[in-house]
């Protein structure tokens, strides 16, 4: 009996194919199934409609297909340059063609006299265009050719098997007369966004006939991508939305009032303000609130934060405060309790705190006299248990992954109110996807009075220009940071430059003047921490170090930030360093040291850092530079796995779809209209596709 094909049957059935060049396809290029070799989509196509003329034929690299007809052939030179040279021509000039191997078969194909089809890479020989190895075909007049050829990726081991871009293109054209495709994309959504057929697209992304119809297979495939993607988000969030009930939050009482009316030492921005009213209100209605907090570095996030948190004291819920390092929960701990006084119980959790010390910890938790813990990833242990949580907060929320965030919320009883923050601005597109069971708050405006940090670019023989700097922001009683990136193969390396780095340093701003400390990831815990108390607390004036500083450290006094290497580092975290500055109301500086000849991606970089200050136009550049792909955290998330649409060009559709989707779910949140059958069983895990043995 034929077996039934569907997307995931195995690649090894498919005729041409068997158990070998299924085992290498897998390995190379992930194709497992049927459905992997139908999206694995070309990543170019040859243009064959197109003929040129002889003499316009430039030795360009890429391909040219040209008419001639065939002057003289000749199998010229012995064993290993044994070839077959022959000359075509058209009326504007002669081309030589040239085969080294298969020259039987090609000799049995060419007539002189008659005219062909030549396709090939031209290079230039004896001042005369030639080409080896040219495709070649007599030429038909009548004959419709296909317009677009693809070419696939392929690799070594599969050209070997005759797997190379030709045979994959054999391969999928196989593939597609074999089996039927079915719709996946209700019609009244196919008519109004003017989709073309599946069956069309995926025929038309592989083969297409002309411009227009690669144009439309493209469009329909991103879309459909997208849309499912938005949907299986959207839908799971109202599925959460439903089950998870939360705490309500009706009072404002003594610890919030006290500190708002007391204690807060500065007037909230309208941004901040925005955000606590959302907060409020997600938190009064019983349902479980879900919020992304973005801000740029700087913008004021713990304050809404600790705000949030007081809250939740109000009504007699704890709160906990998660950070991704040691350094940022010490720091956030310290910040928090001078803000807070003596009112509030709060405590700091982390990897190196003393035995006994957590396990008061852990028992003034459980029975619920803690109301505030601070700490790293140390919260999640299966040994902290809470009385009773009411909000949990994520600072750097992509420093976590999604399992980490739910392991924090499945800690009680009750589900808590869930605020993760980060100050790496997301491009709204991503956000959408990477975060779109979140719901989005922005502070979008930095405190009063800061002054936009100055950010220069300076190559290695400006650096006693940086060196001057430095001197007069420290005599003006500054302190500075000077941060090296850090070499993931070699930890070894890294300390060099930081040493070679220092010494320098040190040669330039002497004892007893200056003082120096340095911190980097082969510290203790206990050191790094002694080290940043005497930066924070102003006894040394420069800070060198690696970028364990990154995340979240606040030194309002500290108004030069210099980046040593700067050409190694992301945009995004560049700006993260640079948001370590200007932090006071004194007029910062980032300082961009760099090797003399740089990438054109670096000098980008470099430049988009000198132009804007604006975390989310930084970030939109970042994804256009890098790709979504390699945004911090995304790779993690697995949840960002297009094949064909992009998230930073597709931008405009992304918000279409989405739209879509929403206006879908609103009126038939389980998707249980006929109209919508589709949706539904596309959503519930069969084949996205469907597909049915024809042949
Ligand atoms: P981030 O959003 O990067 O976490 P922080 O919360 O650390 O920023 O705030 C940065 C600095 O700005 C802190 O010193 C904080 O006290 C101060 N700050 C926060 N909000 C305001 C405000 N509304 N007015 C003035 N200063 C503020
Ligand atoms: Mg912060």
């Amino acid at each position: 009996m034929a077996p039934e094909f569907n997307l995931k049957t195995p690649i090894g059935y498919l005729s041409g194919i068997g158990p070998h060049r299924s085992d290498v396809l897998a390995k190379e290029l992930g194709i497992f199934v049927f459905g992997d070799l139908l999206h694995h989509y070309p990543f170019r196509y040859i243009d064959r409609t197109v003929f040129h003329k002889i003499n316009q034929i430039e030795p360009s690299g890429s391909g040219v297909q040209f008419l001639g007809r065939l002057v003289s052939y000749s199998i010229q030179g012995e064993k290993r340059t044994r070839r077959l040279v022959a000359a075509v021509k058209d009326e504007t000039g002669i081309a030589q063609l040239v085969w080294f191997q298969g020259i039987r078969w090609v000799e049995k194909m060419l007539k002189v006299g008659n005219v062909y089809t030549i396709y090939g890479t031209p290079t230039l020989f004896n001042d005369q265009i030639s080409i080896a190895h040219p495709e070649i075909e007599s030429y038909k007049p009548n004959q419709v050719n296909r317009t677009f050829q693809p070419v696939y990726n392929s690799t070594e081991k599969l050209k070997r098997l005759s797997l190379d871009s030709k045979g994959l293109s054999k391969a999928i054209d196989v593939l597609l007369k074999s089996v039927r495709i079915n719709e996946t994309i209700p019609l009244y959504i196919r008519s109004k966004y003017e989709l073309a057929d599946l069956p069309v697209a995926l025929r038309n992304i592989h083969f297409p006939e002309s411009t227009k119809s690669l144009a439309n297979a493209n469009y329909r495939l991103k879309f459909e991508e997208l849309f499912f993607l938005q949907l299986k988000i959207l839908k799971s969030k109202i599925t959460n939305s439903v089950r998870f009930a939360g705490p309500i939050f009706k009072n404002v009482g003594a610890n919030f009032n006290s500190f708002y009316s007391e204690r807060l030492p500065f007037e909230l921005t309208n941004a901040q303000k925005r955000v606590l009213k959302e907060i409020r209100r997600d938190t009064l209605h019983g349902a479980q609130m879900n919020r992304l907090l973005q801000g740029d570095v700087g913008s004021g996030k713990t304050i809404v934060a600790l705000l949030s948190m007081l809250l939740a004291l109000d009504n007699d819920f704890q709160a906990c405060l998660m950070a991704p390092t040691e350094i940022l929960a010490q720091q956030h701990y310290q910040g928090l309790k001078a803000l807070v006084g003596d009112g509030v119980e709060i405590s700091l959790l982390t990897g190196s705190t003393k035995r006994r010390q957590r396990s008061e910890i852990l028992t003034s938790l459980a029975d619920g006299e803690l109301q505030i813990i601070v700490g790293t990833h140390a919260l999640l242990e299966d040994n902290v248990k809470f009385n009773n949580l009411g909000l949990a907060i994520i600072d750097e929320q992509h420093r976590f992954g999604v399992q980490q965030r739910a392991k924090l919320w499945k800690k009680n009883k009750l589900t808590p109110h869930m605020l993760v923050m980060t100050a790496t601005p997301i491009p709204r597109t991503l956000a959408m996807t990477l975060y779109g069971d979140l719901d989005v708050s922005v502070i979008d405006e930095l405190p009063a009075g800061r002054r936009p940090i100055k950010t220069v670019h300076l190559k290695e023989n400006m650096r006693l220009r940086m060196f001057g700097l430095l001197r007069e922001e420290i005599s003006k009683g500054r302190q500075v940071y000077v941060v090296y990136p850090l070499i993931e193969e070699s930890e070894k390396l890294d300390l060099l430059y930081l040493n070679a780095g220092l010494e320098a340093l040190e040669r330039e701003f002497p004892l007893p003047t200056y003082k120096i400390g340095i911190v980097h990831g082969r510290l203790s815990p206990k050191e790094k921490e002694s080290e940043m108390e005497r930066f924070v607390k102003g006894q040394t004036q420069i800070l060198v170090a690696t970028t364990v500083i990154e995340v979240g450290v606040n030194v309002p006094n500290a108004s030069v930030m210099v980046i040593e290497n700067a050409e190694r580092f992301g945009l995004s975290q560049l700006h993260q360093l640079r948001g370590r500055v200007g932090r006071g109301a004194e007029q910062s500086f980032c300082i961009l040291m760099s090797k003399d000849k740089l990438s054109r991606e670096s000098k980008i970089r470099l430049e988009t850092m000198v132009e804007t200050n604006d975390g989310f136009k930084i970030a939109e550049k970042d994804l256009e530079l890098r790709g979504p792909g390699d945004i911090t955290g995304l790779q993690q998330s697995g949840i960002v796995n297009l094949k064909i649409a992009d998230l930073a060009t597709d931008q405009t559709l992304l918000q279409t779809v989405r739209n879509e989707v929403i206006h879908i779910l609103d009126n038939d949140p389980n998707l249980n209209l006929d109209e919508n059958t589709l949706l539904r069983k596309g959503l519930s895990g069969e084949p996205g596709i469907g597909w049915e043995k024809i042949s």
